[in-house]
């Protein structure tokens, strides 16, 4: 424990942004990690409780109190190898994880919690400027191939992982460039991309092999995106290869079947956000999907959608409206009923704070334009009993709409891929396997592992990197025997 009366004497400090305004014309990063003499008092805030729920509450199990106290005592390279035992990636999670361990954390029992991802932000953004990330290639080749099918967290954790217990890796991915939702969908002004490409480097400086345009399986859905130039089957990598883990995400998305659906300007999140992702890393587009001048509704409440209202922000869009269908929840939660889980509260994320009007049990009935473009949604209001929804008798009304972003959750992975590979499925479709026990993290097929949202459905970047990390070590003793890569 860094100061033993820390807790009492600090307050929780956010880290410093630019304002909503002025950021909402660029789409760069917009926080600023705490500075030295912050980052020393927030760390000091940590009581070191004894039993760390945040600790648990982190699915990563970062090792929080110690890296605070570390942080306290001024031992950042401690602090930042302490951090990197859990956590392949910290400079996504410590910019896009939404950060369940502080709703574990036993000081947000009665007071503010610590700050922990601002604490995380910081470790692994000056040990990279200290020149401190550096590669850790394996001393020993073990001469054993693995082909990673997908370059998610999930991907990108596991591949990490087993080129550093001495594997040969290859990175497949579909798309043109590597990291998955991270790359393409999450927008650049929460996370910059040259952090991927910097890992990206320090990974192939660990012998991983990255071969993106290329597309595992046999055939592909046309709405989901896929920039492979080139097709490999399953059979071949199961033939090249010692073992094969599939992380291809859950890319299909949840559709709006109303009436108008088929209208022009009613698109998917993600035909609209890698979009920008690309058009962000200079690449031409002849058809890119722009808010600017429209009358944008985002229909879906969640992540996704928030990142549709800070791009279309940036876009200019005339007006930006997100409906949810749930009702509103409470802007303060029970703590004494809910701690330490993560509690169903009101979130207004960064893009909100930009400008968008919100509101809550609203459903959509259909969508009306003219010469076949959209220009009118037709909403009404819902409300739930016993966990049934039913509509408010004379509540419909109409909104402007000429762009409509669907970013209503993700189904499942893509059946063809999990298909292609004859692997069986559970009852949402995702790939089946358990993640305890004796051949955890292994499908049905020999040789042919699973992690991130392919196995466990639409989820998180930090519960992907627990999976790869996870699912690595499963794939190490599958191939050799015996194990020392951490679980
Ligand atoms: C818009 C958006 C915003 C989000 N924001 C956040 C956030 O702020 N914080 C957070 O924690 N989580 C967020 N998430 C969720 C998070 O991004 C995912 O849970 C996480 O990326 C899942 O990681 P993954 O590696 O399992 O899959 P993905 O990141 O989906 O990666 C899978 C990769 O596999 C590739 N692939 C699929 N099939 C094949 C194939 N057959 N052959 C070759 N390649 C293939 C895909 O192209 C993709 O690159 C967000 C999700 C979206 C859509
Ligand atoms: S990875 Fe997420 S849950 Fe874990 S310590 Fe960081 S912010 Fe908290």
């Amino acid at each position: 424990m860094g100061k033993v009366t820390g807790f009492m004497e600090y307050q929780r400090l956010q880290e410093a942004s630019e304002a909503p305004q002025s950021r909402k014309k660029h789409y760069k990063e917009f926080l600023v990690h705490l500075d030295d003499a912050q980052a020393k008092t927030q760390a000091a805030r940590c009581m070191d409780c004894g039993i760390p729920f945040c600790n648990n509450g982190c699915p990563v199990n970062n090792i929080i109190p110690d890296w605070n106290d570390l942080v306290y005592n001024g031992n950042l390279k401690l602090a930042l190898d302490t951090l990197h035992s859990t956590n392949n990636f910290p400079e996504f999670t410590g910019r896009i994880c939404p950060a369940p361990c502080e709703s574990a954390c036993t000081l947000g029992i009665n007071d503010d919690a610590v700050g922990i991802k601002s604490i995380e932000h910081y470790i692994i953004d000056k040990g990279w400027e200290n020149g401190w990330v550096t590669p850790q290639p394996a001393s020993v080749k073990t001469g054993k191939k693995v082909a990673i099918v997908g370059s998610g967290p999930a991907g990108l954790a596991t591949a990490q992982q087993l080129a550093r217990a001495g594997h040969e890796v290859t990175v497949f991915e579909k798309n043109d460039r590597a990291g998955g939702l991270l790359r393409y969908g999450i927008p650049d002004f929460k996370l910059e991309k040259s952090h991927i490409d910097r890992r990206i480097e320090q990974m192939q400086a660990e012998g991983v092999v990255f071969r993106t345009g290329v597309l595992v399986g046999k055939d592909f859905p046309g709405n989901i995106t896929n920039w492979s130039k080139e097709i490999i089957s399953p059979e071949q990598l199961q033939k090249d290869f010692d073992a094969v883990v599939i992380a291809g995400g859950a890319e299909v998305p949840r559709d709006l079947p109303v009436p108008g659906r088929e209208l022009k300007g009613v698109h998917f999140a993600m035909e609209f956000l890698p979009a920008q992702n690309k058009v962000n890393a200079g690449d031409k587009l002849k058809d890119q999907i722009l808010a600017a001048g429209k009358h944008v509704v985002v229909i879906g409440g969640g992540d996704t959608g928030s990142d549709c209202v800070g791009t279309s922000n940036r876009h200019g869009a005339k007006s930006v409206t997100q409906f949810e269908l749930l009702p509103q929840p409470p802007e303060q939660e029970n703590k004494a009923l809910v701690w330490p889980y993560w509690p169903t509260k009101l979130r207004t994320s960064s893009s909100h704070e930009e400008g968008c009007e919100r509101d809550w049990s609203v459903a959509t009935k259909r969508l009306e334009g003219k010469a076949g473009k959209v220009d009118k949604l037709i909403a009404c209001r819902v409300e739930w009993k016993d966990g049934k929804m039913q509509e408010v008798p004379d509540s419909e009304f109409e909104l402007k709409a000429d762009l409509v972003l669907l970013a209503m959750g993700f189904v499942s992975p893509v059946q063809q891929v999990l298909d292609a590979f004859g692997v069986d499925k559970d009852a949402r479709g995702n790939a089946r396997a358990s993640t305890e026990g004796a051949g955890c993290y292994q499908t049905n097929v020999p040789k042919v592992f699973v992690a991130g949202d392919m196995r466990r459905g639409q989820s998180l970047v930090v519960w992907a990197i627990r999976e790869g990390r996870q699912c690595a070590r499963e794939v190490d003793l599958a191939l050799m025997g015996a194990s020392v890569l951490p679980r």
